[in-house]
């Protein structure tokens, strides 16, 4: 390794032999995201010989992963040979790891009250409109339309007031989603999406039966953190930043990370994802089990021309890329911010569960029917219907999973992972797949795209490794066709 690379102080080996529990917050979040030492990384990877590129390529075509120093040279490298490497290698980590299936979501943003002030939300406590969070009702009646969509998992999504919403009120949100019960079946996953929180509440949300605990630091540059962050609990980066800490400490292992694009430098905020991953993985023998993508959007109340670092398509692309590449088993999730155009390209180079026909707006789904104007908390930019952008993902050759059994049987945390890492996960993950396409076919889709979709699943179960699975796939597929079965996992 390049001397000026080496010559960088790398605190996080020396300090985490600390024990976690004489940490506190504040010190804690000084340990594991340290700016001068990621600006020092970057900055010393530029002048690095290109042949640490290079090695990292190599290590990278192995599927081992990357660790942050060696993203940090590829993040840096403007070499046309090492990008054209980063593609293809994160293509072909996608597709022997992932195949060609995609997980799909739907958020359901439940309450807009908001006591933070963050310049880029339009749910920011300065903005005047009227505000509103959900009855029980409300939540079916959002459910409903999702169900109908043949949604079975859900990111619920609400602005951080204890007030109007508390985790009690969150909770009863949960408990409302999973009470349901449909002709076709039940949302099987809710992911949660709400502001950092006590261990305690995250005890809460893990007895409440939550799938992945989701939280975007936003941002891993302090300075640009306090600047956008203009007052709340949540201008607390050390708060923010050891949310996930007390999610694990309070049995929620798996966690789903995320930084908005266009804050800060954005080769700073893959290094801070990928350091704080690693602090994760070290501390508790599991990193994240998702990462989001957003990139900032025009929302109301923001001038996105505010914004000096907003990410170019194909800066992001490349990123998107090295995440896939620096850790392979970890879901990348990108949501209807992104265009048609580029979803469709980023898919091919690692990105593996897709939101559709979302509404990012308190009560969205149902206004939408109504046909009453929208005040969502920021513009999306793929207002297709959930059925169009599945029917096209088939014609593009994947196989959309409404899959959620590895949360349903257990295999969360380091159970997951190393089910993934041994490669088995393919056993389970493509069978799930073609059966909860199947079932959804049957549920929701018309002739033609019931047709598309058999013609899918007879193609891709002889692709099934292991013999006993695929004859049960195939004898469980037979069954939901005939209308006799549903709801089959392994
Ligand atoms: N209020 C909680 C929080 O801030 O952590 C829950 C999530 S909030 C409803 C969902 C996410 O939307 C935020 O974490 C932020 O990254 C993202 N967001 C806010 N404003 C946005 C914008 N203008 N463009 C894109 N994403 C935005
Ligand atoms: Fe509130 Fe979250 Fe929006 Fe910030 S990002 S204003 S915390 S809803």
């Amino acid at each position: 390794m390049n001397a000026a690379v080496l010559a960088v102080p790398f605190h996080i080996v020396a300090k985490d032999k600390i024990s976690p529990s004489c940490y506190t917050y504040k010190s804690m979040s000084q340990h594991f995201i340290d700016r001068e030492y990621i600006e020092n990384l970057l900055e010393g990877a530029k002048q690095a010989d290109h042949a640490i590129a290079s090695q990292a390529l190599d290590k990278a075509e192995r599927f081992e992963g990357l660790n942050h120093r060696e993203i940090a040279s590829l993040l840096v490298s403007d070499k046309p040979e090492h990008l054209d490497r980063i593609f293809t290698i994160a293509g072909e980590i996608k597709r022997r790891i992932y195949g060609n299936r995609i997980v799909m979501f739907a958020p359901l943003y439940v309450s807009d009250y908001c006591v933070n002030r963050c310049a880029y939300c339009s749910f920011n406590h300065d903005h005047d409109f009227s505000r509103r969070k959900l009855s029980m009702d409300e939540v079916q009646e959002e459910v409903k339309i999702l169900e109908k969509m043949g949604h079975k998992r859900l990111a619920l999504e609400a602005g951080e007031h204890d007030g109007e919403c508390p985790i009690d009120y969150v909770l009863d949100c949960i408990k409302a989603i999973y009470d349901m019960r449909f002709e076709n079946g039940e949302i099987r996953r809710v992911n949660v999406n709400i502001a950092a929180t006590t261990t305690e509440n995250y005890r809460r949300l893990k007895a409440a039966g939550i799938g992945t605990y989701i939280l975007f630091q936003e941002t891993y540059h302090e300075p640009t953190y306090d600047r956008v962050h203009h007052a709340g609990p949540k201008r607390d980066f050390a708060w923010h930043l050891t949310a996930f800490d007390r999610a694990q400490d309070a049995g929620i292992d798996d966690v789903g990370a995320g930084v908005l694009f266009g804050l800060a430098d954005p080769y700073f905020e893959v290094m801070g994802l990928l350091i704080h991953n690693e602090h994760l993985e070290k501390k508790y023998g599991v990193g994240f089990h998702t990462i989001s993508v957003p990139r900032l959007c025009p929302a109301t109340g923001m001038d996105i021309a505010d914004f000096p670092n907003l990410v170019d398509d194909a800066t992001f692309a490349k990123i998107i890329a090295l995440i896939r590449i620096a850790v392979p088993y970890t879901g990348l999730i990108l949501s209807t911010r992104e265009n048609h155009g580029m979803r469709k390209k980023l898919l091919r180079l690692g990105i593996s569960q897709l939101s559709a026909g979302s509404s990012t707006e308190v009560g969205g789904y149902a206004k939408h029917r109504r046909n009453e104007a929208a005040q969502p908390q920021f513009l999306v930019n793929d207002d297709r219907s959930a059925l169009s952008i599945i029917a096209e993902l088939m014609d593009d050759g994947y196989v959309p999973s409404f899959c959620t059994a590895c949360y349903r049987s257990g295999r969360t945390g380091d159970r997951f992972m190393s089910l993934a890492k041994s490669g088995r996960i393919g056993n389970v993950c493509l069978p799930n797949a073609l059966m909860t396409l199947c079932e959804f076919s049957m549920d929701y889709g018309d002739d033609a795209f019931r047709e598309k979709a058999f013609a899918l699943i007879d193609r891709e179960i002889p692709n099934i490794a292991d013999g006993g699975i695929r004859q049960r796939t195939a004898a469980n597929v037979k069954e939901i066709r005939s209308g006799g079965g549903r709801d089959f996992f392994v």
